[in-house]
Parts: C-alpha cells; sequence; structure tokens
C-alpha cells in the first residue's frame, strides 16, 4: 500500500515527470514523489487482476501486438531506431482483423461527410462490412436541447442537434463489433463512448482550425499560440 499519511495527496503527475530513467519503463528505474507507479501500488495491483480476465486479456494483448507490428526492423539493431511504417487507418484495419471483427460502425460528424465515405470505402475494401451513422441522425432540432436562437450557429436558421446518442443506438442496435469515431465533436465524442455497446476507437478528432490536427497547437504553443498559455486563449 501506497504511505497516504507522509503524502495526503496521492495526485499523478507523469506528465511533469523528472525521472531519466523511469520505473514505469525499466525495472531498475526510479520515479519522483508523484510517480503513481511507485504510489498506487495498490490500485495498480487490482489492476494487473482485471487483465486476468481472458477477453481484456486478449483485447489487450492484440493491441500490444498491433503496437508492436507498426514498427519494421524491430530486434535487427541494438539500440532499436524507431521506425514506423503503418498510418492509424491501417491500425485499425489491422487491429480489428486481428480482433475477428466483421462488422464496423462508423460514427462520423457531418462535416467530415467525405473522410467517412472515404473511410468506409477502405473498410469495405479490407473485407468489412460497415454501418455508418451521421451525427445529425434524427434531425432533432437543437430547441429540444434549450438551445435558445442565439445559442445557434446560424441563428433564426433551423438546426438538428448533434445525436450522439442516437448514433451509438443505431450502431448497437445493428450489433457492430467495433466503431471508428470520425471527427465528433467535444463532448459529443464523451457521450458516443459512454453509450456505445462495442469497444471504440478515435480515427479522426475533429479540429476544425488546424484540419483535424489538434497537436499543431500544442508544437505551437511556445510561439503562435502563446497565447493559450499567457491568457488561457481569451482574446
Ligand atoms: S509513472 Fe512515474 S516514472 Fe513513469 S512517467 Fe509517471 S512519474 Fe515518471
Amino acid at each position: 500500500m501506497a504511505d497516504d499519511t507522509k503524502h495526503p495527496s496521492r495526485r499523478a503527475r507523469c506528465a511533469n515527470c523528472s525521472a531519466t530513467l523511469k520505473v514505469c519503463r525499466s525495472e531498475k528505474g526510479t520515479g519522483p514523489a508523484y510517480c503513481p507507479t511507485l504510489r498506487w501500488t495498490d490500485v495498480l495491483a487490482k489492476v494487473r487482476s482485471i487483465y486476468r480476465d481472458p477477453a481484456i486479456r486478449r483485447f489487450a494483448r492484440m493491441a500490444s501486438l498491433q503496437e508492436a507490428e507498426c514498427y519494421v526492423g524491430r530486434g535487427e539493431t541494438k539500440p532499436y531506431v524507431l521506425h514506423p511504417v503503418k498510418p492509424r487507418v491501417l491500425e485499425v484495419c489491422e487491429f480489428a482483423e486481428k480482433m475477428g471483427y466483421k462488422k464496423l460502425g462508423v460514427a462520423f460528424c457531418s462535416g467530415l461527410a467525405r473522410e467517412a465515405e472515404m473511410l468506409v470505402k477502405i473498410l469495405e475494401h479490407r473485407g468489412f462490412e460497415v454501418v455508418s451513422v451521421v451525427c445529425k441522425v434524427g434531425g432533432v432540432p437543437k430547441e429540444t436541447l434549450g438551445l435558445k436562437e442565439d445559442e445557434k450557429i446560424c441563428p433564426g436558421e433551423f438546426e438538428s442537434m448533434c445525436n450522439p446518442i442516437g448514433q451509438a443506438m443505431v450502431l448497437n442496435e445493428e450489433g457492430t463489433d467495433f466503431n471508428v469515431l470520425v471527427g465528433l465533436c467535444v463532448g459529443h465524442d464523451s457521450l458516443f463512448l459512454k453509450h456505445a455497446g462495442a469497444p471504440c476507437t478515435v480515427l479522426v478528432v475533429k479540429d476544425r482550425v488546424t484540419g483535424h490536427n489538434p497537436a499543431a497547437v500544442l508544437y505551437t504553443s511556445g510561439s503562435y499560440y502563446q497565447r493559450l498559455l499567457k491568457t488561457g486563449g481569451k482574446p
């Protein structure tokens, strides 16, 4: 058990980790005072027992196999110089095949309809049966959620609400084995993930400004997006 009397807060802060040889990556490694590997041993011991569940173990094992297979030349040189070769869309196909999934769901944002169409083509070409559902499914007016005219994107016009629970329920009824998210909005994706019956993965995360590459803002947060660190992004 971690010692909570010495450290009343066990808040993990891996993102701030200062260890050179990290205990989570090396048996000889160490960790700082806020290291969850060292301080959440009770919780992490319980987690190990979760992985003993055969279905979870298989899922996690296939994910790790897929992870390794994304690199070429493994084991040929030491130290290994990372050489990844598989884009995420291929990773999704190969993982689904490893798991024996036949029927895939694609939950997409109407703003990424072209991307969804291309993805479905690729998945079908790969031999999957594909069910796709757009975020606006049901055509439910935003007023249903209590939105006022000035809270719409285009005030004064009819706007369907994004309906991630509808997307999830249609895919649940269709009995998809695995769902792929394409560009669902922040929060809508949360609702989809909460209500989907099958395991899900994300192919595309929506970022309206960066061509769906939110990491671009992180990379430039020391320069063109420094306002995020100085004013919290506010004007
Ligand atoms: S688990 Fe510990 S060693 Fe690993 S990154 Fe987190 S704080 Fe650092």
